[in-house]
């Protein structure tokens, strides 16, 4: 049965706390989300009942648990419609890309290849990318920024060569709410024989994402970001390039056999996942995949269209305030990049934080994109499905109230 979205801001206990006095208006959905309460539950029950190792025990509680662990592989194979052998769990999406970098590119790119980024990625699919291309001697390029906010895809397009090994790129960005066409740049990439690796760490949760239709060679995702617990995320890649990469880390539980001089490796995703598992957390993870499921894309999108239009369309109407972005009517997420003019960034969200408003303030982890806008930082507002008309109203009143006392 589908859960009525209107009430689902219920299960949220954080929604229901205040801060500085004020009831708290959650706009930094970007950072993280709120946990549910069947979210914070499982965590709860899976302590008190079902806490053992996994992967391990032949014991009949350490065999239901690591069933349960596998079971959650399953859901998120699902969920991604991907096949649950190319599901690793890992810290979150940083790791996941860095697995990538580390591992991944050495097997395909020779000195004078290229890797093809773009400008607006967040320094977790940029750094990584940096490092690898000095070690083995590859250019690191970049796709810019339209006129219209949106990836220059003619750049793009232009960039491909038979030189080009890897694109990597954000789905969704985490500064503009750019919302990439991912299916179309993997048909150009894998023309030219380039693997294709997706940053989904703003994506997944807000829109439904299936990678056998995008047709990536890897995508990256957070727990912590799709409503629940930090510490666990995904790395989603294709059977045989999972199979060609070397782990990245050693220890227990990812080996078939260990003599004194040599190791022989599971098969992939196991001998990715060296020593204790966050248990809790993957299966925590399943039980936020559960909830979003009981919810449903349409709802979902509906509902963090609505307060983008809402909150984008009022922001833009209060003088001095600029949009960062593509225009609201385009593909956009909802997460608005904003400043006021004269006023600073920091100041606004001190200003909002009185109010008991939470936004970002910063440069967002992305500072070549801060550059490229020529901006030190920018406010963010980051919504989620659980945000209502009351937030937004909330956001607007305490924004035009810092423009009327930094004016003062
Ligand atoms: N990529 C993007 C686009 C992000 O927004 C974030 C989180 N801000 C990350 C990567 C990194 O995610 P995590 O910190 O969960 O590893």
């Amino acid at each position: 049965m589908v859960k009525d979205i209107a009430t689902a801001r219920n299960d949220f206990p954080l929604l229901a706390t205040t801060m500085n006095q004020a009831p708290i208006t959650y706009l930094d959905n970007a950072a993280t989300t709120q946990k549910p309460q069947p979210v914070i539950d499982r965590l709860i029950k899976y302590y008190q009942t079902e806490n053992v190792n996994v992967q391990r025990g032949v014991y009949a509680l350490a065999q239901a648990t690591t069933t349960k662990y596998e079971q959650v592989r399953q859901q998120v194979a699902d969920f991604l419609n991907a096949q649950p052998t190319e599901i690793v769990f890992t810290r979150g999406t940083t790791t996941s890309l860095n697995w990538v970098a580390q591992s991944f590119a050495p097997t395909v790119i020779q000195p004078d290849d290229e890797i093809l980024i773009t400008i607006m990625e967040h320094h977790s699919n940029l750094v990584p990318w940096q490092i690898v291309a000095q070690k083995l001697g590859a250019r690191l390029r970049y796709v810019e920024l339209d006129d219209a906010g949106h990836l220059d895809l003619k750049q793009l397009q232009a960039s491909l060569t038979s030189r080009t090994k890897i694109v990597a790129l954000t789905h969704v960005s985490n500064v503009l709410g750019t919302i990439n066409p991912i299916k179309q740049i993997t048909t150009w990439a894998h023309r030219v024989g380039a693997y294709v690796v997706v940053d989904g760490a703003q994506a997944v949760g807000h829109l439904p994402v299936d990678v056998q239709d995008l047709d990536c060679d890897f995508y990256a995702f957070s727990g912590h970001k799709v409503y629940g617990p930090t510490g666990i995320g995904v790395l989603y890649g294709k059977a045989a390039l999972l199979a060609q990469m070397p782990p990245v880390e050693y220890g227990g539980e990812m080996i078939n056999l260990v003599t004194r001089q040599t190791t022989d490796f599971k098969p992939a995703p196991a001998k990715f996942e060296a020593g204790t598992m966050p248990i809790a957390q993957v299966i925590g993870l399943g039980a936020a995949l559960d909830y979003l499921t009981s919810l449903g894309w349409s709802q979902i999108m509906t509902q963090e269209q609505h307060l983008l239009q809402l909150a984008g369309s009022q922001l833009q109407a209060i003088p001095g305030v600029t949009l960062y972005g593509p225009a609201l009517t385009t593909a956009h997420s909802a997460v608005l990049s904003f400043n006021l003019a004269g006023v600073h960034p920091h100041d606004l969200a001190t200003v909002l934080d009185s109010q008991g408003v939470a936004i970002r303030a910063g440069h967002h982890c992305a500072q070549p994109l801060m550059t490229a806008l020529q901006v030190s930082a920018t406010a963010r507002a980051s919504f989620a499905f659980y945000n209502n008309d009351q937030d937004v109203e909330r956001l607007i009143t305490a924004v035009k109230m810092a423009k009327e006392f930094f004016q003062a």
